[in-house]
């Protein structure tokens, strides 16, 4: 009997926020296999923030996904058929297989991975692309010394909460920016921050100078917008400001004007750098490696926030614009 795929692809470009009509549910036969190709049976896939960037026309970091094309998504699922020699029935395998149940591809792209090593889960969040983010964003393009420091924004995240632990493996002095006082109280008490800013009901500006009376060293930014100010308005000399991310921008309907304060980098001697997780593909071994042994000796935590279900992507989404993930946020497709 013929498999069938669930699927989700791009019904139009959203215009703000994506709502429920931006993705179109299909439904259609999985493909008989080509020399060559695998068929992946989909069981998570992860939910990104870039999505909302490859969901715009134009140039970015990769094409954007086209109108009617499976949207795209990094995910993990197991080889279910293969007439290609590099994989087996079985194997566990990491890509962007996309929001569907069954993905067939010629493998390029893909990863092996051991389920019996760490959760498959793990292999989207700490193993995979945000904590390849976090260690490579922090050490290699924030360059954090012992005694600095370090300001992260959307502290509760993926990204973010490993940053701000990394941060503190390194002997610095870590301050959190999250959305509510419960995010902020986990920043803290999970995960060991310093302190943390709740951004929604305090002024951020006024908090960084009370807490940084020295300046920021290293300010990680997943955010951008008026956080972005704030911390450029308290930089130390010297200091280093990671652009990872902007996400309260992603859903402008104009182009932003900001940072309106970046004077602040002159007057500071200070380095603002883009970085894309990609650039560090080669060294992705090493960074899970040391993830792994800091998580086995209780220096670093990292959590799932898992929701089930292909069919609820469109709404799962809008949950990283809102703030209601509590970790990195997964879909469960299959079990
Ligand atoms: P995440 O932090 O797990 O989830 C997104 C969080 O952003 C939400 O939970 C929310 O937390 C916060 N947020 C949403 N709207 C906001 C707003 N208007 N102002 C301030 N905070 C807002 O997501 P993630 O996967 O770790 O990604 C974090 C950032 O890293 C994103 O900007 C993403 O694009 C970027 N990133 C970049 C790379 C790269 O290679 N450059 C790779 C991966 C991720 P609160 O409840 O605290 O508001």
């Amino acid at each position: 009997m013929t498999l069938q795929n669930n699927k989700y692809v791009l019904a139009h470009r959203p215009v703000g926020v994506p709502d429920d009509k931006t993705f179109s549910w299909k439904t259609s036969d999985v493909p008989e296999l080509a020399d060559g190709e695998i068929c992946i049976k989909v069981k998570m896939i992860s939910i990104d923030p870039a999505m909302r960037g490859w969901i715009n026309e134009g140039k970015s970091y990769v094409p954007p996904v086209q109108i009617g094309e499976v949207m795209r998504a990094g995910g993990v699922g197991e080889v279910v058929a293969s007439k290609n020699e590099k994989f087996a029935v079985g194997d566990h395998v990491v890509g962007l297989p996309g929001t569907q149940e069954y993905c067939v591809t010629d493998g390029k792209g893909f990863t092996k991975v051991d389920p019996a090593l760490a959760p498959i889960n793990k292999y989207l969040g700490v193993l995979g692309m945000p904590g390849m983010t976090a260690y490579f964003g922090i050490l290699e393009v924030g360059q954090p010394q012992a005694g600095e420091t370090v300001v992260v924004s959307a502290a509760a995240g993926a990204v973010g909460g490993l940053v701000g632990q990394i941060a503190k493996i390194k002997g610095c002095r870590v301050i959190g920016i999250a959305g509510g006082p419960e995010k902020c109280k986990k920043v803290k008490a999970e995960l060991g921050f310093d302190e943390c800013i709740d951004y929604k009901n305090e002024n951020v500006k006024k908090s960084l100078k009370e807490l940084c009376p020295d300046g920021i060293n290293v300010y990680f930014d997943n955010v951008g917008g008026e956080i972005l100010e704030a911390a450029l308005a308290n930089l130390a000399m010297k200091a280093r400001v990671v652009v990872c991310g902007a996400i309260s921008q992603y859903n402008n309907t104009e182009m932003g004007t900001g940072p309106r304060n970046y004077l602040a980098l002159l007057v500071t001697r200070s380095r603002m750098e883009g970085m894309v997780v990609f650039d560090w593909a080669k060294r992705y071994g090493e960074a899970a490696k040391q993830m792994g042994q800091w998580m086995m000796q209780g220096k670093l935590k990292a959590e799932e926030h898992i929701v089930e279900g292909l069919e609820t992507y469109p709404q799962t989404l809008q949950m990283l614009f809102k703030g209601e993930n509590k970790a990195k946020l997964i879909i469960k497709v299959a079990a």
